[in-house]
């Protein structure tokens, strides 16, 4: 069975060079244990920063150790009563083609009749992120605009979509004009800004949103930071609330990042700036996958994945994530 290490700390803009492909002799499975193969990982941005040797809200990779993260697998042998080969198994053991682990620290999937990789994206992770920080941290109320940045993402794609069927009006910022004839067309966004094409600074994001929404904006989903959320303060209106999810194009930076200039607006506007995270937020799964459910059964949800095959391809399916190769959930599939 092979597995991705990590070999060096990235600097800047991670590397093939930081990863390293392994092979595992895989032993049969000891008391307690079931061993998985692995068909779909997630690669996911908050991993850059588990890259790096600091102290966060989870704790760093190790060096010469196999990545984790999201995965779902197939139970190839079990030695415990509670799962048996066939079934269907969510874990954070992704980065390999199969592992050994206690039964316990793997999760039986139920797909009610979705994708099984739609765990690791719309009906997952992301999407949860998506529908507690537009519902809860932002607290979306009727007639209220919403800004959505990174809004061709994972995240972002259901953040654009929640809100339009809520009767939103929304202004989504993605790079390149695919994924914008994607949330103009497909998602049906109001307007969309093409930062690739306008640039990010705060100046040229603030004169684009302004004229997409020159009543102003009420909710800003930030999964970018920088010129984008300076842009956002600019086009607040009163009471505007920041669901703040992400700062991606600040996670390779190699020198600390000015915040925005216009920070004193927040007073003024009464604005409210909070930021989360969605595993203090799985309270609202199951709401969450009936309301989901609902929009699937009714047609309504659209959702993309880009798709690598095999193992080897994760670290530039990570790598992608910070150049924009992906438009919906980045994802690797394995067997
Ligand atoms: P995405 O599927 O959105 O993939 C990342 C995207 O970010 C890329 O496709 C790219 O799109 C965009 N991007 C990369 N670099 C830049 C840049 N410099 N400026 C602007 N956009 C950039 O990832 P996710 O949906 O998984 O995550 C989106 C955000 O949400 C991230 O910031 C992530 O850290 C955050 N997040 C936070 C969670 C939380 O609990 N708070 C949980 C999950 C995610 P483009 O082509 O448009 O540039």
């Amino acid at each position: 069975s092979r597995e991705i290490r990590l070999r060096s700390r990235p600097q800047g803009l991670p590397a093939a060079a930081n990863f390293e492909l392994a092979t595992v002799e895989l032993a049969a499975p000891g008391p307690g244990e079931v061993q998985v193969r692995n068909t779909w990982m997630t690669v996911d941005p908050y991993m850059r920063g588990r890259m790096n040797d600091v102290k966060s809200y989870v704790p760093p990779f190790q060096l010469g150790r196999p990545l984790e993260g999201g995965a779902i697998g197939e139970v190839i042998a079990s030695n415990d009563p509670s799962l048996k080969p066939g079934d269907l198994v969510q874990s954070n053991f992704g980065w390999r083609e199969a592992f050994n682990a206690p039964a316990s620290s793997v999760q039986k999937l139920n797909t009610h009749g979705l994708p099984t990789e739609a765990f690791l994206g719309v009906a997952g992770m992301p999407g949860l992120t998506a529908y507690a920080g537009l519902l809860r941290v932002a607290a979306l109320k009727p007639g209220d605009v919403v800004f959505v940045s990174g809004a061709a993402g994972a995240v972002g794609s259901l953040v654009c979509q929640i809100a339009k069927l809520k009767g939103h009006k929304v202004i989504a910022s993605a790079g390149g004009a695919e994924k914008a004839r994607f949330l103009k067309d497909e998602i049906g966004v109001d307007a969309v800004i093409d930062y690739k094409a306008t640039g990010d600074s705060a100046a040229a994001l603030t004169a684009a949103l302004a004229e997409a929404a020159p009543e102003g904006i009420d909710v800003y989903f930030d999964n970018v930071g920088g010129g984008h959320l300076e842009a956002a303060l600019n086009a607040a209106r009163p009471y505007a609330r920041f669901a703040i999810c992400g700062m991606i194009s600040m996670y390779n930076a190699e020198a600390p990042v000015p915040g925005p200039a216009n920070m004193a607006l927040i007073i003024g506007k009464n604005l409210r700036l909070e930021g989360f995270i969605v595993s203090n937020h799985w309270d609202m799964m199951g709401d969450f996958l009936k309301e989901l459910g609902a929009w699937h059964a009714k047609g309504q949800l659209k959702w993309r994945q880009t798709v690598r095959e095999g193992i080897a391809s994760a670290p530039d399916a990570f790598i992608g994530l910070f150049t924009g190769a992906n438009m919906g959930k980045m994802l690797v599939k394995l067997a």
